[in-house]
C-alpha cells in the first residue's frame, strides 16, 4: 500500500469514529479502538471499499462483520477497561475482537466454524492485535468455563435466551450484552449486570439484527 492509499484510508476511519461520536459513542477508549483497527483488513478484499461504511458485510460461511456502529455500542455497554477480563461469543472475522484488545487486558473468543477462527487468528495477528487474544473453536452458549469469571462477556450472535452458563461465568460488578430474540429479524440488545452472586438485572439497549446463535444454549440450527 502507498502512503497516500495509507492517510486516505487514516481518514476514513477518523470519520467513521466521528460519526460514531456523533451517533451517541461517548467512550474514548471505544472511539480511539474504532479509529486504530483497520477493518478493511478484516473484510474480504473485495469489499474493502466499504469497510468504513457503517454497515455489515458478509464475511463467509454465511457470517458477517457486525456494523461499526453495534460493535462500538456494545463495547462501550460493557464498561471495558485495560484491567478488563473479556469473553466473546462469535469471533466471525476477529474485527470486534480486534476492537476488544485495544480496549481490555485479556481477550478470550469462541468461534464455531474451525475456517473462520482460523481466519480471524491470521487477520489479528497480521494487523498486531493478537497479544491479548486467545481464540478456541468450540460452543460459545458453554462459555470458556477454564478462564471464568469475566468482567465482562459479549455475544455477537442472537439466541432465544441468554445462556445459563454465561451468566454463572460472569464475575460479579461484570456486564454481559447480547442480542435476545427471533433467529432471524429484531431482536433487543440486552445487557445484563450482575450486581451480586444471585442478583441480575436486564435492561434492553438496542433493536438490532443479528445472525442465530447456534449451540446447546442458543438455537438448534
Ligand atoms: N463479531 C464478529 C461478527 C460475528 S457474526 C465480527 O466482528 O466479525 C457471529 C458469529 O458467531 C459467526 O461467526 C458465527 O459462526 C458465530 N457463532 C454462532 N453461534 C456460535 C456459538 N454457539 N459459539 C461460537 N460462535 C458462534
Amino acid at each position: 500500500m502507498t502512503d497516500s492509499q495509507d492517510n486516505r484510508i487514516a481518514e476514513r476511519r477518523q470519520a467513521m469514529a466521528a460519526l460514531l461520536r456523533k451517533r451517541g459513542i461517548r467512550s474514548q477508549s471505544v472511539l480511539d479502538a474504532m479509529e486504530r483497527v483497520p477493518r478493511h483488513a478484516f473484510v474480504p478484499g473485495h469489499l474493502a471499499e466499504l469497510a468504513y461504511e457503517d454497515g455489515a458485510l458478509p464475511i463467509g460461511e454465511g457470517q458477517t462483520i457486525s456494523q461499526p456502529y453495534i460493535v462500538a455500542l456494545m463495547t462501550e455497554a460493557a464498561g471495558i477497561d485495560k484491567k478488563s477480563r473479556v469473553l466473546e461469543i462469535g469471533t466471525g472475522s476477529g474485527y470486534s475482537t480486534a476492537i476488544l484488545s485495544a480496549v481490555a487486558g485479556e481477550v478470550y473468543s469462541v468461534e464455531r466454524h474451525e475456517a473462520l477462527a482460523e481466519a480471524a487468528r491470521q487477520r489479528l495477528e497480521a494487523s498486531g492485535f493478537a497479544g491479548n487474544v486467545s481464540i478456541r473453536v468450540g460452543d460459545g452458549t458453554l462459555g470458556w468455563p477454564d478462564k471464568a469469571p469475566f468482567d465482562a462477556i459479549i455475544v455477537a450472535a442472537a439466541g432465544p435466551r441468554i445462556p445459563d452458563a454465561l451468566q454463572a461465568q460472569l464475575a460479579v460488578g461484570g456486564k454481559l450484552v447480547m442480542p435476545v430474540g427471533a433467529a432471524a429479524g429484531a431482536q433487543a440488545l440486552t445487557r445484563v449486570v450482575r450486581d451480586a452472586a444471585d442478583d441480575f438485572r436486564n435492561e434492553a439497549l438496542a433493536q438490532v439484527s443479528f445472525v442465530p446463535l447456534i449451540g446447546a444454549q442458543g438455537w438448534q440450527r
